[in-house]
């Protein structure tokens, strides 16, 4: 049984320490204006849809029940798309491995550059997915990862927590 949520690959792609504090409860996003503004724009965007969460673990922002199945993501900006990438491809991935799903794509929404990427879950990118699951195990079992500074720090809702 699969037991790691979209966040946490999210963060995997984005900072190791974050990856951590997430994983052991210390949640400090609720803070964070960034995050704020990401809720507010998927809400202006797309109002008529809803999201689908699917085992207390995978929050798919939207479905279209088409042939194939069709999840779609909506974010802000597309500085962190491999972020972005590994979490829908972890969705599409949960889909297949929990549910016995196999006709699953993704889709990037990125509704402020009005653009649309669509993501396979290639015999490729299942590898890859699959070691990064390994290593989030492997992060989470051990010591919290020092903090590097980078910068995406300043808008990190842990910033205080890692550098003040
Ligand atoms: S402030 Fe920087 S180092 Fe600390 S969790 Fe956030 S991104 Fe990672």
């Amino acid at each position: 049984m699969i037991s790691i949520n979209g966040t946490q690959i999210n963060y995997y792609y984005i900072c190791k320490t974050k990856l951590w504090l997430f994983s052991h409860n210390i949640h400090m996003e609720q803070e964070s204006d960034n995050v704020k503004f990401g809720k507010t724009l998927h809400e202006d965007s797309y109002k008529k849809d809803n999201e689908v969460l699917i085992d207390n673990l995978i929050n798919v922002d939207f479905i279209k029940h088409n042939n194939p199945i069709e999840i779609h993501e909506v974010k802000k900006t597309q500085s962190m798309k491999k972020s972005h990438e590994f979490q829908l491809l972890y969705y599409i991935y949960y889909l297949k491995k929990e549910k016995g799903l196999n006709n699953v794509v993704g889709y990037l929404n990125y509704p402020l550059n009005r653009k649309m990427f669509k993501i396979e879950l290639i015999s490729e990118k299942e590898k890859e997915l699959e070691s990064t699951l390994f290593d989030i195990n492997k992060i989470i079992c051990s010591d919290i990862p020092k903090p590097k500074k980078s910068r995406i720090c300043r808008k990190c809702a842990y910033f205080e927590f890692c550098f003040c």
